[in-house]
């Protein structure tokens, strides 16, 4: 003689996921229990089905988290990158570097190029990569990054400000040499590049040869060629030579970017390619 079955109680199941903060256990289990009724499929399927759903969920729920913490100004994607706009960029080299493997090393990536190249979008996209791979990420300009020193000093938080820079993983410091620094701004991100050196990763952009990178920190040799130092220690340098995709697109905005002839580019754009030292130049 068999015991008759206990009718299940879905209150109380309910409650149970509910107490257990399992959200999409709760919602699913209707569908995946008729799924597996409707196959025949042991009790640890329906169990495994149930749990794996809980667990993708958390995880784009994270990568989502991370995704707005890092707050990039847009949400550019590698994918979307045109690599046949830069001919010389190496695509297999950036896809590498999307690995975030240079993370684990503590190193950092510098994006160098002419204004509208692309840097900002190569920068995103890799870092977007980073953040679903489990990295937290933070973007600043480089403006923006001094500024938020200058702020953090007047409020009597730059301990805190570093606290939050040493949990990151990986930094974006976008346009760096756009704006000349004063002294206190360049002592500041002189600052932020020693604290940040072998211990979080960067990606800086910038359209500035190094040679030129004294001017840019208020006119001081010493401490652009010891910032320097520091970020080139560990370095991938992506140079990203090619017109401005952005001028090219309205100039001819309806055909493809490759078919744009580099006279019509050359008389507007007058920006030079950076030279990073020789010893450093990443293949
Ligand atoms: P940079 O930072 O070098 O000045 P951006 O990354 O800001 O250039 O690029 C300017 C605009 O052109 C952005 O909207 C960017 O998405 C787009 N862009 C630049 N290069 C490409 C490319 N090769 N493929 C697709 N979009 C591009
Ligand atoms: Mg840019």
């Amino acid at each position: 003689m068999t015991t008759p079955k206990k009718p299940v109680n879905p209150l109380l199941l309910n409650e149970y996921l509910q107490t257990l903060r399992l959200p999409t256990m709760l919602r699913e289990s209707p569908a995946v229990s008729r799924e597996c009724t409707a196959t025949d499929a042991p009790y640890e399927t329906f169990l495994e089905r149930l749990a794996e759903r809980e667990v993708q969920a958390r995880q784009s729920k994270a990568i989502e988290r991370r995704l707005q913490a890092a707050h990039f100004p847009a949400p550019k994607e590698l994918a979307e990158f045109d690599f046949s706009a830069v001919p010389q960029l190496n695509k297999r080299r950036v896809l590498e570097l999307a690995r975030g493997e240079f993370l684990a090393e503590k190193a950092n990536v510098i994006l160098l190029g002419a204004p509208g190249v692309g840097k900002t979008h190569v920068a995103i996209g890799l870092a977007r990569e980073a953040c679903r791979r489990g990295h937290r990420v933070r973007f600043f300009t480089a403006s923006g990054l001094v500024h938020e020193y200058l702020e953090a000093r007047e409020e009597r938080r730059i301990l805190r400000l570093e606290a939050s820079i040493a949990r990151t993983d990986l930094i974006v410091v976008d346009e760096l040499g756009y704006l000349p620094l004063d002294k206190t701004g360049a002592e500041h991100l002189f600052g932020f590049f020693s604290r940040c050196y072998e211990q979080t990763s960067l990606i800086v952009t910038t359209n500035l040869p190094f040679a030129d990178w004294p001017q840019t920190f208020a006119n001081d040799a010493r401490l652009a060629g010891a910032l320097i130092d520091r970020l080139t220690h560990r370095i991938h340098v992506v140079e990203m030579c090619g017109e401005s995709y952005r001028l090219r697109q309205s100039l001819h905005p309806t055909s493809s970017p490759t078919k744009t002839k580099p006279s019509d580019v050359k008389a507007k754009s007058s920006s030079k390619t950076p030279e990073p030292p020789a010893s450093r130049r990443a293949s």
